[in-house]
């Protein structure tokens, strides 16, 4: 029934003895629309008030047969709604007595007399109305309680000092246990302190709580978890403001919704592949280490691991097979980073994580020296040593690693990682297998390199790059009969970058390729302007790096070059490393064989500096050997330098081939070589690498005088 609601005009049962009075109360009942029936003694109103049911009963007092006190009780012990129907007593003028007699009897109200006639038939229905809502709160109350009786939690009022002022235990779920279990014993929690009933730290959070919530009025909720039986159950607790003064509180148990925070978690926070925490996992464990590792003053190091070739197992043995290669991979990882050596705490295993495909880190704590954090990573590659066995192969794997240093590199997550991972990088490019430590000076380096990296790529275009050349001289005939050309950078800020410095990057980059290209067309239009200008045929040296040699375009290159200055090409000289010529011996063969085929000169610089293998140089099958400055400084001094140019000479001469001595700084050194039988010289001796205009002078003035023998 709606609050609002009218009370229904009723029937009012009306019990007097005398008929005049009875006539009069009718009469007025019935000006404000009610409907009456007759008693005219007590025993007969007991009766109309089973059987009737009235609304409302006016009764008087005084009645024969049974007088209006015992009429009163009589009704009032009836079953149905005699409990509840009000009844009004008419007593006498001043009699308090009967007042007080009336009430004892159960009515709800008295008029009385002499009768206010105007005002009865108001208070009848004043009466009825009150009666009419005090019946609204019985359902409401009975409707609250079989709420109360079908929902699960567990139902208190406490009041601000956090005494039980009310305790209604939840029911029995799934065989569980009450929940009431959950705010303490239900027995006799009425009455006590929170404190007595709740453990210490739970009842002090609930206090503070309840604090809260009345100072707000907003609904607040605690947290809390009781061991029942061994097993852990966790509960909220949820508090509402009733009063100023007073809290209603519903006790859940939440166990099974914390049961599945706890898988989402563990879902969130582990790599499915592997079983080791995932990369969000790490984050928030490296998150948390920092925190600590800074308000302790405490060092640790971060690993960052990548397998090598991985790529490799996973396109040849297919993506199972790099599956169970992780797998594996991880476990050697959980069992090297087990805690004798990783001082850690608590739950080890989020120290080693999974970021995403090859990738793995560990996080070390506590670290006391640097040298710990090599250790670990020393166990880590020791540890991927012993072979895999994959579908029946025995894979061997190697690992780069990176490490990176709190406090030392950085004081933030993501730059520990990102250090991490550029230091692993460096490992990498330090020819793999390898562990290094992130310093700034490595990011210095990187940042220089990424800077030399993008002026490289404009020096082209900006027409920064120049040539020069060096002379070559015939030991026998004292003439000019080549150069080499040397590319150099004029770098607009840096000034003159050595090509020991660009090269190197330039063959990482790829740049190589077309800043070589350039090099070797503008050499042969030098060349081709030199034999125009001058009559005299003139071999032009052009250094060719191992990138541009694995280019497939090669030839093609070499060929319009030559095609396009209209340069002979047995004028232009390839110089080759040793190097290059052995990275891939068939491959090599064929480059050789088409190079070879195109008419050009070959020859191998800076020989002695690598492989040094005669018999590789019997197969490529080149013109002219280049004797490695560095065999040449020391002479005529250094004997042993001195015997093994000699030797170098003497089997390059059995192989039919021309050799050349690099870096002949001085008179006695050409002498030395001319007895040595060396063919051929270059140094700045005989001059340092010029620009054209010089070299076109002194071929002018032809030979240098020979020092005297
Ligand atoms: P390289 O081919 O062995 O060139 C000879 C290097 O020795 C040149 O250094 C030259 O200046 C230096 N040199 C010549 N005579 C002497 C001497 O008497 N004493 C001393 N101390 N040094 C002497 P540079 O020009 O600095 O070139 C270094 C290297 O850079 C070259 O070694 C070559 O490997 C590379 N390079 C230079 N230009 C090119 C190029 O156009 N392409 C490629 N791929 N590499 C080039
Ligand atoms: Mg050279
Ligand atoms: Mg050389």
């Amino acid at each position: 029934m709606p609050a609002t609601a009218q009370p229904q005009r009723g029937t009012v049962l009306v019990a007097d003895d005398d008929p005049v009075m009875r006539l009069l109360m009718l009469e007025m009942l019935a000006q404000v629309g009610l409907d009456a029936i007759e008693a005219a003694d007590g025993l007969e109103a007991v009766d109309l008030a089973r059987s009737r049911s009235p609304d409302l009963i006016l009764m008087d007092v005084d009645m024969p047969r049974m007088d209006g006190f015992a009429a009163c009780s009589a009704i009032r012990a009836q079953e149905r709604d005699g409990a509840s129907v009000p009844i009004v007593m008419v007593t006498g003028g001043d009699d308090v007595e009967a007042v007080t007699h009336a009430y004892e009897a159960g009515a709800t109200d008295f008029v009385s007399k002499p009768i206010n006639w105007p005002i009865l038939g108001h208070r009848v229905l004043y009466v009825l109305r009150a009666s009419d809502a005090i019946a609204r709160l019985r359902i409401a109350d009975a409707h609250n309680r079989a709420v109360l009786a079908a929902i699960p939690d567990t139902f208190f009022r406490m009041n601000a000092d956090g005494f039980y002022l009310d305790y209604e235990p939840g029911h029995e779920r799934s065989g569980r246990g009450r929940i009431a279990r959950a705010a303490g014993s239900e027995r006799g929690v009425v009455g006590r302190h929170v404190s007595d009933v709740l453990p210490a730290d739970i009842a002090h959070r609930m206090l503070e709580q309840i604090k809260t919530v009345l100072a707000t009025q907003q609904v607040r909720s605690v947290e809390y978890e009781v061991t029942e039986c061994g097993e852990v159950r966790h509960f909220e607790a949820r508090l509402v403001a009733t009063s100023a003064s007073q809290v209603l509180g519903l006790v859940r148990d939440i166990s099974e919704r914390k049961r599945a925070e706890e898988q989402i978690r563990r879902l969130a926070y582990c790599d499915g592949l592997t079983g080791i925490p995932n990369r969000q996992a790490f984050l928030e464990t490296l998150e948390r280490e920092l925190q600590r590792s800074k308000m302790g003053n405490k060092k640790f190091a971060v690993l960052f691991m990548d397998l090598d070739a991985f790529k490799r197992i996973n396109d040849t043995l297919g993506h199972n097979a790099g599956d169970a290669l992780l797998k594996m991979v991880s476990e050697r990882l959980r069992d090297t980073t087990r805690p004798s050596d990783l001082v850690s705490r608590g739950d080890n295993a989020t120290n080693l994580a999974r970021l995403g495909g090859d990738e793995f880190t560990i996080l070390i704590p506590d670290l006391e020296r640097v040298e710990h954090a090599l250790n670990v990573a020393h166990r880590v590659k020791e540890a991927m040593r012993r072979p895999f066995l994959l579908e029946g192969n025995e894979i061997f794997v190697t690992a780069s690693i990176g490490i990176s240093l709190f406090p030392e590199d950085g004081d933030d997550c993501g730059s520990l990682l990102k250090y991490a991972d550029t230091a692993m990088y460096h490992a990498k490019n330090c020819g793999k297998n390898n562990a290094k430590l992130y310093s700034s000076s490595l990011t210095m380096q990187i940042m220089s390199h990424v800077k030399l990296e993008v002026g490289l790529r404009k020096a082209l275009q900006n027409d920064e790059l120049y040539l020069l050349y060096q002379p070559q001289r015939d030991v026998a005939s004292a003439e000019i009969v080549g150069v080499e050309a040397l590319v150099r950078w004029r770098h607009p800020e840096r000034g003159l970058v050595p090509p020991t410095e660009f090269i190197p990057l330039a063959e990482e980059t790829g740049l190589i390729v077309p800043i070589g290209e350039w090099v070797l067309r503008t050499a042969c239009r030098q060349a081709r302007a030199w034999q125009r200008q001058t009559g005299r045929t003139m071999r032009m040296a052009v250094n060719l790096s191992a990138k541009q040699f694995k280019d497939e375009n090669l030839s093609q290159i070499v060929l319009s070059a030559l095609h396009d200055t209209g340069l002979d090409p047995r004028l232009l000289e390839l110089e080759l490393t040793e190097g290059t010529l052995m990275d891939d011996a068939r491959a090599t063969l064929a480059t050789l064989e088409q190079l070879r085929g195109i008419g050009v000169y070959l020859s191998i610089d800076d020989f002695g500096t690598g492989y040094s293998s005669m018999n590789y140089l019997k197969r490529f099958d080149v013109r002219a050997l280049k004797i490695d400055r560095s065999f040449i400084c020391g002479l005529p001094q250094d004997s042993e330098n001195a015997a093994i140019t000699r030797a170098i000479i003497a089997m390059a001469h059995g192989l039919k081939m021309v050799v050349v001595a690099e870096g002949v700084e001085t008179g006695e050194q050409l002498l030395l070589l001319e007895e040595y039988g060396c063919d051929m010289v270059q140094g700045y001796f005989l001059g340092r690498p010029s620009n054209a205009e010089a070299i076109t002078e002194m071929l002018g003035n032809v030979t240098l005088a020979l020092p005297a023998k």
